[in-house]
């Protein structure tokens, strides 16, 4: 599509349905920021996105009015907050239609859920010599929770190949399944070339293998949403800041049966029933993998993000953020010098690219002169960057409040940095 059709086809869709990015925008105070003298125009939501009011409002009240530890007074307040606290939950569970709040474990970020299974899964169902199936675009928090269980145990990791242009290799994948397969352990969408990852196929050749499968949803559900029960997936992760929500705050989605199957990973209060010298036993999930005073309030807060997303609509927020990724593309790809890192069937609105004669570290630097907001680096995923062939990318990555005028903005400020690099 020419950059005229992908704005006259925003302006159809804005025609059809109308998707009031303004009105959005002035939820988020973030938006109104001046950066360098200049109006923010972010383009970091992949790192982690911004806040609406109705989140900072709904935590300031959880603070101030509604406060006290869960699962344990039997007073008023202390009730309050346990019933705000697992309604965040149900919030949860309905949002990825897990088939109860019970399957909701939370925990610190993405990478603490990746390692919560790690952890768990690997003690009680792995042994040196079997085998985790992960791709060859994980960010780190995909990657090195199975390189500590590989030196604890023993365990063998296989990676999953991509193609030259991101796309995931469903063919190459089934053939690294065999019987001693344990899990697999997959992206939704990559963080750098926001390939969009066939889960359900994957979790059906996966099942076929008789192993489980994870996804690491940290971008996928976001930008796509889930359906654990659709998709039929085992576990599925994903982290509350990067979905307008708290830092602080992650989830866990795991099969009831399954999750009651593993052994706690960490211990302390609230998730033990009996406790002697001798002998201590442990509750069912959730409760099992709460030790400790859970973030309550961050999951509070995740709940109103969840509710302000789904007032709006993930699919409208979707349309809207895949027609920012397609004018980003035309915009960018037409700039002479600039490569775009990732062009994959099914992606996400996160755009990577390198420029000629420029690190993306400058790149970044530069632009942020201009108020311009994007990611430079590895992004957490080395051994990716490694497949193709470069040693960092600059990042550009699109949220529910971002306008065409942000690629413009991008595209001005790109050429800043051609025009002193030369
Ligand atoms: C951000 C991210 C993570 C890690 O999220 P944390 O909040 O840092 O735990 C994992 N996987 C992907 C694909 C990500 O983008």
């Amino acid at each position: 599509m020419s950059a005229a059709s992908v704005k006259a086809a925003a302006q159809v869709s804005v025609g059809n349905d109308f998707y009031d990015v303004e009105a959005i925008r002035a939820d988020f105070p973030a938006m109104s920021l001046l950066i360098n003298g200049r109006p923010l125009v972010f383009l970091d939501s992949g790192a982690s996105a911004q806040k609406p009011n109705v989140v900072l409002e709904r935590m300031d009240r959880a603070y101030r009015s509604e406060y006290a530890n869960v699962h344990r007074g039997a007073y008023r307040l202390s009730e309050l907050a346990t019933e705000n606290y697992e309604n965040a939950r149900k919030t949860v569970a309905k949002f990825m239609n897990a088939a109860s709040p019970d399957e909701i474990v939370f925990t610190r970020n993405a990478t603490a859920s990746v390692n919560l299974v790690a952890h768990s899964f690997g003690r009680a169902f792995m042994k040196a010599g079997d085998e985790v199936v992960i791709s060859h675009m994980e960010h780190h928090a995909n990657i090195v929770p199975w390189q500590l269980l590989r030196d604890i145990l023993g365990i063998v990791i296989k990676v999953a190949p991509i193609d030259d242009d991101g796309n995931f290799l469903l063919d190459e994948f089934a053939k690294l399944l065999g019987p001693r397969t344990k899990l697999v352990a997959i992206t939704h969408c990559s963080n750098v070339l926001g390939t969009i990852t066939p889960i359900k196929e994957i979790a059906r050749l996966a099942h076929q293998a008789g192993a489980k499968v994870l996804f690491d949803g940290a971008q996928g559900i976001v930008h796509a949403g889930i359906d654990v029960r659709d998709v039929d997936c085992d576990f599925y992760v994903f982290t509350g800041h990067k979905l307008y929500g708290p830092t602080g705050i992650g989830v866990l989605y795991g099969k009831k049966d399954l999750m009651n199957a593993l052994p706690p990973y960490q211990g302390g209060g609230d998730m033990i029933e009996i406790v002697t010298f001798e002998k201590t036993t442990y509750r069912e999930t959730p409760a099992r993998f709460e030790a400790g005073t859970p973030p309550i309030v961050e999951a509070i807060g995740l709940a109103a993000a969840i509710d302000y997303v789904t007032g709006i609509g993930l699919d409208r927020i979707a349309r809207h953020e895949l027609t920012l990724r397609d004018y980003a593309m035309e915009q960018l790809g037409a700039i002479d010098g600039l490569t775009i890192i990732g062009r994959p069937r099914e992606k996400g609105p996160i755009v990577s690219f390198t420029l000629d004669g420029a690190h993306p570290h400058d790149i970044a630097t530069i632009i942020d002169s201009r108020g311009v907001a994007v990611r430079a680096g590895h992004h957490c995923a080395q051994p990716l960057m490694e497949r193709c062939n470069v040693a960092a990318t600059a990042r550009a990555s699109f949220g529910m409040y971002n306008r065409l005028e942000d690629v413009d903005a991008l595209v001005d400020a790109l050429k800043t940095v051609k025009d002193i690099f030369g």
